[in-house]
C-alpha cells in the first residue's frame, strides 16, 4: 500500500533546495548534478542530455510500453522579493514559475517508483529538461529523447497559481498557446524635426503598426480562436529634435487552436501582410522576422480520459477537476502532439491567498503552496503504475 504522506516533508525540502539554488536555462549545472546524484542513490543510471538535461530509466520487472514523465528545471532572470528562509541565493535569478517544485515532485516519484518495479510492465523514462522558457525541449528531441526506447506516451505537470490549491486543471484539445517572438526593423531616413518633408519618419509608421495589427485578432480571426498580439519592446531615435533613422519593435504572437497547418500559419501571414502594407504607405522599408518559441500544447483525448478515470479519481473529487487552458506557451508540445505521441499536460492548482501563492507566474513575489507538491507526486506515481499495469 502506498503511503504518500511519508514523502511530504522530503518533497518540500527538495523544492526548497532547488528554490535556493536557481539556475538559468542551459546553465542548470548544479541542478543537474544534484538530480543525477539523487537518481544514482536510488540505483538508477541517469545520463546527461542536451548540456544540462537528465534522462533516466526505471525498468519494470515485465516488458511493456514506455512512459515519459517530464519535469522542467530552469529558473528566470528575476530578483526574488519574497521574505522566506529559502530565498534564492543566486542574485538576479529566481524560480518564479514553479519548476523547482516540478523537479522535486518527479524526484520523489522516482524514489517511490524505483521501489515498485515488480508492479511495472514496461519502462518509465524520467526526463529533467533544461530551458523550458526558451524551447529547450526541441534540443532534447534532436538528441533522441523520444527514442531508445521509443516513447509510447508522455505526461507532465505544471504547478499553476491561477488555479486554486485543491483543484486540478485538465481538458483535452489545445491547452497552451502556440507562440512566436517577432522582431520588426523599420528603416526610414533621419533629419531635422522642423522639416519632416525631407525625411521618412519610422516612428509614426511604428505607431500605426502597433494600432493596426490589433485588428487582426478583432476583425480577421474567428473570435472563438483566441489570438493575442503584444508588443513588449520598442526602440528608436536618439533625441527629441532628430527624426529617427530606424525603429525596432519586438513582441509575441500567440494563438490557441489545433488548426491544420493552414490555420496555424494564418495569423503570422496576416501580421506580415499588414506590417508590409503599412510600411509601404509610409515609405518605410521593413524586415519582419518570426522566431518560433513553442507549439500549441494539445492534450490527447484518450490520455485525458485515462488520467481522469484511472489516476485523478484516486486523488481528488471529480468536481475539483476543472477544464482549463491559457495563452501561456509551453514546450511540452514537443513530447506529445508536435511529434504525434499521445499524452497530456496537467495543471495542479497551487494558488492559495492564505500562504501568498496567488501571485502570477514570472513575478518577483511568486510562490507556490507547498502542500500541493504531494498532489504532483501522486499524479506522477499513479500515472506510471496505472499506465504500465
Ligand atoms: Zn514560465
Ligand atoms: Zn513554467
Amino acid at each position: 500500500m502506498l503511503n504518500f504522506e511519508d514523502y511530504k516533508q522530503e518533497v518540500i525540502e527538495l523544492r526548497r533546495h532547488f528554490h535556493r539554488h536557481p539556475e538559468l536555462g542551459f546553465q542548470e549545472y548544479e541542478t543537474s548534478r544534484f538530480i543525477q546524484e539523487y537518481l544514482t542513490d536510488l540505483g538508477l543510471e541517469p545520463k546527461t542530455i542536451a548540456k544540462t538535461g537528465v534522462v533516466s530509466l526505471i525498468k519494470g520487472k515485465y516488458p511493456g510500453k514506455t512512459l515519459l514523465l517530464r519535469a522542467d528545471m530552469d529558473a528566470l532572470a528575476i530578483q526574488e522579493e519574497n521574505d522566506v528562509e529559502y530565498i534564492s541565493e543566486n542574485p538576479g535569478v529566481m524560480h518564479a514559475c514553479g519548476h523547482d517544485g516540478h523537479i522535486a515532485m518527479l524526484l520523489v516519484a522516482a524514489k517511490i517508483l524505483s521501489r515498485r518495479t515488480e508492479d511495472i510492465h514496461g519502462t518509465i523514462k524520467l526526463v529533467f529538461q533544461p530551458n523550458e522558457e526558451e524551447d529547450g525541449a526541441s534540443f532534447l528531441v534532436k538528441e533522441g529523447v523520444l527514442e531508445n526506447p521509443r516513447v509510447d506516451s508522455s505526461f507532465a505537470i505544471h504547478l499553476w497559481t491561477p488555479i486554486p490549491s485543491g483543484y486540478i486543471g485538465l481538458k483535452s484539445g489545445p491547452v497552451m498557446a502556440e507562440m512566436y517572438n517577432f522582431k520588426i526593423v523599420l528603416r526610414g531616413k533621419g533629419g531635422h524635426t522642423s522639416s519632416p518633408q525631407n525625411s521618412v519618419d519610422p516612428i509614426v509608421c511604428a505607431a500605426n503598426i502597433i494600432q493596426t495589427v490589433q485588428s487582426i485578432q478583432t476583425r480577421e480571426i474567428d473570435p472563438l480562436e483566441p489570438t493575442v498580439i503584444m508588443f513588449g519592446k520598442i526602440q528608436g531615435g536618439t533625441s527629441s529634435n532628430i527624426i529617427a533613422d530606424t525603429v525596432e519593435m519586438e513582441g509575441t504572437l500567440r494563438y490557441l487552436y489545433d488548426g491544420d497547418d493552414e490555420g496555424v500559419q494564418q495569423p503570422r501571414r496576416r501580421f506580415k501582410r499588414m506590417v508590409e502594407a503599412i510600411c509601404e504607405a509610409y515609405r518605410v522599408s521593413c524586415e519582419v522576422e518570426f522566431l518560433p518559441s513553442s507549439y500549441t500544447v494539445i492534450n490527447e483525448e484518450k490520455s485525458v480520459a485515462f488520467l481522469k478515470e484511472c489516476v485523478l479519481n484516486q486523488i481528488i473529487d471529480g468536481n475539483k477537476v476543472v477544464p482549463y487552458c491559457c495563452m501561456g506557451g509551453e514546450d511540452f508540445s514537443e513530447y506529445i502532439n508536435h511529434n504525434n505521441i499521445p499524452g497530456a499536460l496537467v495543471f495542479v492548482g497551487t494558488g492559495n491567498p492564505a500562504v501568498g501563492s496567488d501571485i502570477p507566474h514570472h513575478r518577483c513575489d511568486f510562490n507556490i503552496d507547498e502542500k500541493t507538491l504531494l498532489t504532483g507526486v501522486k499524479i506522477h506515481v499513479l500515472t506510471a503504475l496505472e499506465y504500465l499495469k
